[in-house]
């Protein structure tokens, strides 16, 4: 067993100086392919148990729960899965439990395993309501909270207030130079789209990704179905997907009976198959957390057994553009509990330039790193805060359309007294901005203006 890596030692030394100083709960975060469960498992568990400490793990699916407890016991310690509210191995210092089963635990009125400590995985879902009432039980009997993710962002920018304090760990790019992640090449629309994709996914996979094995994030089920019935040797994995078929997934992309994966959201997190070295992204991806996530699922290294050839980067196709609103995957970030979690940490970052002939996009360069070319087109910067706006979801984009069309529209009249506030608000109107026209043409929009119109009608 390798030993624990410099940056995961300094991660664990991290948790015990916030634990020393008071912290009963604490967020680890390091990017995804950052070794997480290692560190905690080797760093925080094994030491702990040996003092006499009993530790529960939270995996958030039911499908984890052998895999991880064979990890925890492959380090050398003894551990109990907790199936339907029974522990298998009642006297072992550790147990894996799934939310589900706990949340299933809580709602019988049953009482919880018990734990000196508890760690939760993908920390970012402690906001919902099942994960709340589970970390509530347990600080309520002084139970010491560990979460852990790759993305500690909840995707409203509301504060992840149930914990005390946050260890970050090294940037993407940090892991990529050191060896432990692989470079992401990233190609995208020359802007983010509203509607429709850059490129036809299916043929960005039989074209575009020859002798690669790629993994496609389709928008829904029904797309996921459509793109995989045509792409050759491709295997869906959706959220109706039995347990016992995702768990042969894996092997059988490792034998290379399934060359490709085609699913929505079920594999965004705690599927773990290196040897994806291309990712093609569908949907819009309007929140960090899940970009970053579906672009990790290709990102660790991997050796072909048989050939010994090594995987050296993974191609990324970002058929919508989530690049302009989160940033390159390697960007460096700024983490917080406070909200307004992930954004890229270039206050102003410098334009992304698109090469003309491969489409990779690539931080300022002369040469397209990719494919050699010179012909770079420097790209609009970054829009960081339409992101953000997308992502608050407190405030209904209704809401907001209207209040962007009556600042509009105040703006011009106070410039102009003359015009009035109707020709005012036509006018604006005409050109709106992408993500006002997007919401004007949308069916949840046509509903309001046709209550408006009968009022109209009414008056
Ligand atoms: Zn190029």
């Amino acid at each position: 067993m390798d030993a624990l890596r410099d940056y995961q030692l300094r991660a664990v030394a991290g948790i015990q100086h916030a634990i020393r100083r008071g912290a009963m709960s604490v967020l680890l975060q390091l990017p995804t392919g950052g070794g997480k469960t290692a560190s905690v498992v080797r760093g925080v568990i094994v030491p702990s148990i040996a003092q006499g400490r009993t530790f529960g793990f939270l995996a958030h699916l039911e499908e984890l729960l052998d895999d991880t407890a064979g990890r925890i016991r492959g380090y050398g310690a003894r551990c109990a899965t907790v199936r339907a509210g029974v522990v298998s191995d009642p006297a072992a210092p550790v147990w894996v439990a799934s939310t589900q089963t706990l949340a299933a635990m809580l709602a019988r009125g049953e009482d919880l395993p018990h734990c000196d400590r508890l760690v939760i995985d993908e920390a970012h879902r402690s906001s919902s309501r099942t994960l709340r009432a589970i970390i509530a039980h347990y600080k309520a009997r002084g139970t010491l909270i560990l979460g852990l993710s790759a993305t500690p962002s909840r995707g409203d920018d509301q504060p992840l207030d149930e914990f005390d304090t946050m260890v970050c760990g090294p940037s993407v790019r940090s892991l990529i130079n050191g060896g432990f992640l692989v470079e992401p090449i990233v190609h995208a629309p020359a802007k983010v789209l509203t509607r429709g994709v850059a490129e036809d996914p299916a043929e960005v996979v039989n074209l575009r990704c020859a002798g690669r094995r790629v993994v496609v994030f389709a928008p829904t089920a029904a797309d996921a179905l459509t793109i995989a019935s045509r792409i050759p040797g491709a295997e869906t994995v959706l959220d109706s997907t039995p347990y016992a078929v995702r768990s042969t997934v894996r092997d059988r992309l490792a034998t290379g009976e399934t060359q490709h994966l085609v699913t929505v959201r079920a594999l965004l997190e705690g599927f773990d198959a290196p040897v994806l070295d291309a990712v093609v992204l569908c949907g819009a991806f309007t929140t960090v957390g899940p970009y970053l996530q579906a672009i990790g699922r290709g990102l660790r290294p991997y050796t072909d057994p048989a050939t010994g050839r090594r995987k050296t980067d993974c191609q990324i196709y970002d058929l919508r553009g989530a690049v302009h609103l989160h940033g390159l995957p390697d960007d460096a970030r700024r983490w917080s509990l406070e909200g307004a979690q992930g954004q890229s940490m270039a206050e102003r970052p410098s334009p992304l330039r698109r090469c003309e002939d491969c489409h990779a996009i690539t931080k300022p360069a002369t040469v397209c790193p990719v494919c050699g070319s010179v012909r770079l087109v420097t790209l609009k910067p970054l829009r960081i805060q339409r992101a953000a706006m997308f992502a608050a979801s407190n405030v209904p984009v209704a809401v907001r359309v209207e209040q962007w069309i009556s600042g509009a529209v105040r703006g011009i009249t106070a410039k102009r007294p003359d015009i009035s506030a109707t020709w005012a608000r036509a006018a604006v109107l005409k050109r709106p901005p992408a993500w006002v026209r997007e919401y004007l043409e949308s069916p949840e929009s046509q509903s309001i203006v046709h209550v408006k119109g009968n009022d109209h009608a009414a008056a």
